[in-house]
């Protein structure tokens, strides 16, 4: 085994984060994403490894304090990031995927309100063939777009975002603000 996120050993080193590390819990750790889909997106890590969660090695405790710090953090991202506009998330989209890292993790996804003209176009885009354009407008004018798409259309751009046209100073200064934002309470 040589994990991503534990190497050879099995278990979390925190160190290993640095200006990524957030807070530790008994069986978890969070951390800022490498990289970030949008601002304030979040990794929660079980310290153990254990591949996914349906992995048949995973305690009820860890169970249980990973979906606890699902729900912490979601609820302090919701309440205190704003994204590079200033604008708050209307969502925090949680995704178990351990595809790339085979180490269970979540994703917590902030989705911030309104949708973006480029946003809108590539829903349309997107949906066109499956849905009557009717019912894509609406669903446009009603801000009710969500979902899958919108993951799908971070994971495509994300590069292409504010966080990304910084150098990787700048890069580290805006996640230590991040950071300290989530530690304030
Ligand atoms: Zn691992």
């Amino acid at each position: 085994m040589n994990c991503k996120f534990c190497g050879k050993n099995g278990y979390v080193d925190k160190r290993k984060f640095k200006y990524r590390f957030i807070r530790e819990s008994d069986y978890c750790i969070a951390v800022l994403a490498r990289e970030p889909y949008n601002r304030g997106h979040t990794l929660v890590i079980l310290k153990k490894h254990r591949c996914d969660i349906a992995d048949k090695n995973l305690s009820l405790l860890e169970r249980k304090d990973f979906i606890e710090n699902i729900y912490y953090y979601s609820k302090l991202l919701k309440r205190k990031i704003k994204n590079e506009k200033g604008r708050k998330p209307g969502r925090i989209y949680v995704a178990i995927l351990c595809d790339g890292v085979k180490h269970l993790h979540a994703h917590l996804i902030p989705r911030y309100h309104p949708f973006n003209e480029k946003e809108k176009n590539s829903y349309r885009e997107f949906f066109i063939n499956r849905d009557k354009y009717e019912d894509i407008k609406k669903a446009i004018k009603k801000q009710d777009m969500g979902g899958f798409w919108y993951m799908f259309l971070r994971e495509k751009d994300y590069k292409k975002s504010y966080f990304w046209k910084k150098n990787k100073r700048q890069r580290n200064k805006e996640r230590k603000k991040i950071i300290k934002l989530l530690n304030s309470g």
